[in-house]
């Protein structure tokens, strides 16, 4: 309340009309005030062993305690606590020594099936998939050398869902198939696609993608749900052609709406488990033996589709705030997995970073 009304105050009723998940990029000196008060807030919060960490908190009959899985860290910083609807809770901790923001306790692997109860693949669809597709749209423009032409190239779909960007892949003529645990989502996928097919299980359970030699490999939305990402981001590399690339979109741990809302935050959602920054998601790629990552912006989908209501000096200090904060709500990753692959797809607009572990 108190903030409400020091906002109408400095600002006020000019940014009412503004969406606010767009207005801390807007409001004049914001940008700057969230981003001490998140320093404030990682100097103040106590960091503790892991054995003092446990003692304070239950354990859940499908979690495990973990250590940070990007630098090995045990101690832990208890940040934040979301909860939500039909009363789902849980931790979130920084790692003191990288940063990594993970859920602690985590959900065990084998338990993982529990988090998607049947009603999933509904959730995926009605509303929810135009939107989506519009963003991989949107993704695959800014990433358009990549996936302008899909002919004869592998497309693996990690987490393809009910087939939403399969069937977009397909239609750029991709030889595409997917992977998804949910059995009644591969089936309405199958459905939905003519050539493009996905299979229930992992991929090394499927011979047509154990098989490797994919030029494209996606993870839409997925990177956050995974329990044990390195062991995955190492298939990932071993399933890729030499010259083959590794998409991810995910929420973004430096997101300036974090900063903002904190447990409030919109990506912190029922089903993730762990939530990657640029930084840390280029530990999680040298690890598993990428040899370069680039990075481009999400300014939000209606910035970018040209739909936004915002004046366009005001979409344009929108897209000045999240480069200055590298703090847009979603992060797009695209990783190379050799000299190659950055031979093949730098140049042009792409910053690439080489990672050396
Ligand atoms: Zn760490």
């Amino acid at each position: 309340m108190t903030n409400r009304i020091l906002a109408r105050l400095a600002y006020g009723s000019r940014y009412d009309r503004v969406p606010w998940e767009q207005r801390v990029y807007l409001r004049p000196g914001e940008r700057l005030i969230r981003e001490a008060q998140w320093r404030r807030l990682i100097a103040r919060a106590p960091i503790m062993s892991r054995a003092a960490y446990e003692r304070l908190r239950p354990l859940g009959e499908i979690e495990e305690f973990l250590d940070c899985m990007m630098c090995g860290e045990s101690r832990q910083q208890p940040l934040f606590e979301p909860t939500g609807g039909k009363g789902w809770r849980y931790h979130v901790v920084r790692c003191p020594s990288c940063g990594f923001l993970y859920r602690n306790p985590n959900v065990r692997p084998e338990r993982l099936g529990d988090l998607y109860s049947t009603g999933y693949s509904t959730f995926l669809t009605g509303k929810y998939a135009a939107n989506r597709q519009r963003r991989y749209d949107l993704t695959m423009k800014a990433l358009a050398p990549v996936f302008d032409e899909g002919k004869e190239r592998r497309l693996l779909d990690f987490g393809s869902g009910v087939g939403l960007f399969l069937e977009l892949a397909e239609r750029r003529g991709f030889d595409a198939y997917g992977v998804d645990l949910s059995p009644e989502s591969v089936a309405q996928a199958n459905e939905r696609l003519s050539r493009a097919r996905t299979y229930f299980g992992a991929p090394e359970d499927v011979p047509e993608i154990a098989a490797g030699g994919f030029d494209v490999i996606t993870l839409w939305s997925v990177l956050a749900h995974l329990p044990r990402p390195l062991e995955d981001f190492q298939l990932f590399r071993s399933l890729l052609a030499p010259g083959g690339v590794l998409l991810v979109l995910t929420v973004n741990a430096r997101s300036l709406l974090l900063k903002a809302y904190g447990s409030k935050w919109s990506g912190f959602t029922k089903n993730h488990l762990m939530f990657y920054s640029s930084q840390t998601v280029r530990t999680l790629l040298a690890r598993a033996g990428f040899a370069g990552v680039a990075f481009t912006h999400h300014y939000g989908d209606t910035v970018e589709a040209g739909t936004t209501k915002l004046s366009p000096a005001l979409a344009a200090r929108l897209r000045r705030s999240v480069e200055a904060s590298d703090g847009g709500n979603m992060m797009r990753v695209l990783a190379f997995a050799d000299e190659e692959a950055i031979g093949r797809w730098g140049g042009g607009p792409l910053t690439i970073h080489r990672l050396h572990d």
